[in-house]
């Protein structure tokens, strides 16, 4: 027997309709490329999201197509996540930081109709544009005044597709299901790989970013996302803010900016920040050199990567509280968060901090497990480490255009490529990787793709890649290489052989010359030895 309970579809769009009428005077803050800061309200927002779904269906856009977007965090990229989602059409988030091959892949693999694009991408764009197949018009994010000299053929103009629309539209009936965003990630071996989000698995991920002892959000707080819009929908702060009436501030182009973001704190009162090590690393630099205070933050969301002990206690020194948080693109990205339990306050305060270095205890609709090699469950313990799988609404049930991966090798579950140990109260503790990737300042690099380049170099017998931790970029690739015998190799031409090959932030920091790479049972370099090896290694 079915419960008598209304069948209401959970939609994104409603998000924006909800925020339009209950909170129509809160306001979206912009810095913009244009390079003042910008505001509106959520009623404005709405109006501009309802003209720009007009537009695409001016253009032509059908259910299901997909929309590029390589911008910052800026109000218009704002309007392009409700637009698409409410005309049953897919944003599909662009890093504009990926190595030019990965992006002219990702534009055809996800075959996007147009691709909405910040000014500063112009050159970007003009070099990838012949080898893209199916875009139809390129769209800059500007008004007139502002719009780029280019060479590239079918260019609109933004504010003028918006001029031509009415503040309402009649937002498609569509099924919760229906997809709503895309976003690829790099995978261990081959291409990378699509994440689709569906309006419920944000509208439920939304609904729990907010809730109490998780982001704890408010029409009291003021959130800025300083993680961008183009990685994991900026940690889907976009949607929830507009759902729990909270004011929303987007630095734009001015990520690393340590004035900027310091400014938009203390003008605009944010209360609540997300981001990666790296850009707090990057602020609290700026705090020191140039003083100043956090006085309105009450709380930093530090994931992507571990967050280290010392930047907790910077931002306890001005008076704000971290919570740790993990997630993956794959996880829309919320995972577990860092919020102390109630029985902790009694405990010593040392212990209380080695607490609050943990990775964080779920939050309901993810849920978790621990298995050992042969997918046997381990003990909350806190001891037996294992890898780490997970599933749940938000949770993908696999890649974009069923890619084969083996994180869905288990029905239901999907296989996050980290290892954890998990204790009594929950508290999940990542302790190791079994994915082959360096992340850096928060992105992805494939030590693969780094090793492949190396062999190819005159003189390498074997080379290997692995990450070393990095006080600013928290991981850095050192490359170990096997020279072959008699070759002698120099080191700044083995480097500058990346040049051509890798985006420039991919090379790595540093060469080192062994006699031997340790290997697995099966053959494989053990990059678990290899680290274990380097584990003192300090740059220099
Ligand atoms: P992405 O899909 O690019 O967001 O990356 C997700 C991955 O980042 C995870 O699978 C982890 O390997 C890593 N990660 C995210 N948050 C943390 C954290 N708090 N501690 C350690 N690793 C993390």
């Amino acid at each position: 027997m079915h419960g008598l309970i209304m069948d209401r579809a959970l939609r994104i769009i409603d998000i924006l309709r909800h925020a339009k009428r209950n909170f129509p005077k809160v306001e979206i803050i912009s810095e913009t490329l244009e390079g003042f800061r910008h505001r509106y309200t959520y009623a404005d927002a709405y109006a501009r999201t309802a003209r720009l779904a007009g537009a695409l269906t001016r253009l032509g856009a059908q259910p299901g197509d997909r929309i590029g977007t390589l911008a910052f965090n800026t109000y218009r990229h704002f309007e392009l996540y409700f637009a698409t989602a409410g005309s049953g059409t897919v944003c599909h988030t662009i890093n504009p930081r990926l190595f030019t091959e990965q992006l002219v892949y990702i534009i055809n693999h996800a075959e996007d109709r147009w691709l909405f694009v910040d000014v500063c991408f112009t050159g970007l764009i003009e070099s990838i544009a012949p080898q893209l197949n199916t875009i139809e018009a390129i769209v800059f994010l500007a008004d007139r005044q502002h719009m780029p000299t280019t060479t590239l053929p079918n260019v609109l103009c933004y504010e003028e597709l918006l001029d031509d629309e009415a503040d309402d539209f009649d937002w498609l009936d569509i099924d919760e299901r229906t997809a709503s965003g895309l976003c690829y990630t790099s995978g261990t071996t081959g291409h990378p790989k699509g994440a689709l989000y569906s309006n419920r698995g944000i509208v439920l991920h939304s609904m729990a970013f907010g809730a109490p002892d998780c982001i704890s959000l408010s029409m009291r707080d003021v959130i800025m996302p300083v993680v961008p819009m183009f990685h994991v929908n900026a940690w889907g702060s976009p949607f929830a803010a507009p759902m729990f009436g909270a004011r929303l501030v987007l630095p734009g182009p001015k990520m690393l900016d340590g004035p900027t973001l310091h400014s938009l704190i203390n003008e605009e009162g944010v209360t609540v920040s997300l981001g990666v090590p790296t850009i707090w690393m990057a602020l609290m630099q700026y705090l020191r050199d140039n003083g100043g205070d956090l006085e309105p933050m009450d709380r930093a969301i530090i994931g992507g990567s571990a967050c280290p002990p010392a930047l907790m206690d910077a931002f306890r020194g001005y008076g704000v509280r971290v919570r740790h948080a993990w997630g993956m693109t794959e996880t829309s990205p919320l995972g577990v968060l860092n919020t102390p339990r109630p029985e902790f306050t009694d405990w010593p305060v040392e212990r209380q901090r080695e607490m609050d270095t943990r990775t964080g205890h779920g939050v309901f609709g993810m849920e978790m497990k621990i298995v050992d090699e042969n997918n046997n469950e381990l003990p909350w313990d806190g001891e037996k480490f294992g890898a780490l799988k997970v599933r749940g609404p938000w949770v993908c049930s696999s890649y974009y255009k069923g890619e084969h991966s083996s994180a869905f090798d288990e029905p239901g579950w999907f296989a996050t490529g980290d290892v954890a140990t998990i204790d009594s109260y929950g508290f999940v503790q990542i302790t190791d990787r079994t994915k082959d990737l360096i992340k850096s300042g928060g992105e992805w690099i494939s030590s693969i793709d780094l090793e492949n380049v190396a062999v190819g170099f005159d003189g390498v017998a074997e080379a290997a890649v692995i990450s070393i931790g990095h006080p600013k970029w928290g991981e850095r690739p050192l490359l170990v290489v096997v020279p072959e015998p008699g070759a002698t190799i120099d080191k700044t031409a083995l480097l500058e052989h990346y040049h051509d090959k890798v985006a420039k932030w991919w090379i790595p920091d540093a060469v080192e010359f062994v006699d031997e790479i340790p290997h697995t049972a099966t053959g494989k370099i053990s990059k678990l030895r290899l680290r274990e090896r380097f584990k003192d290694y300090r740059w220099s």
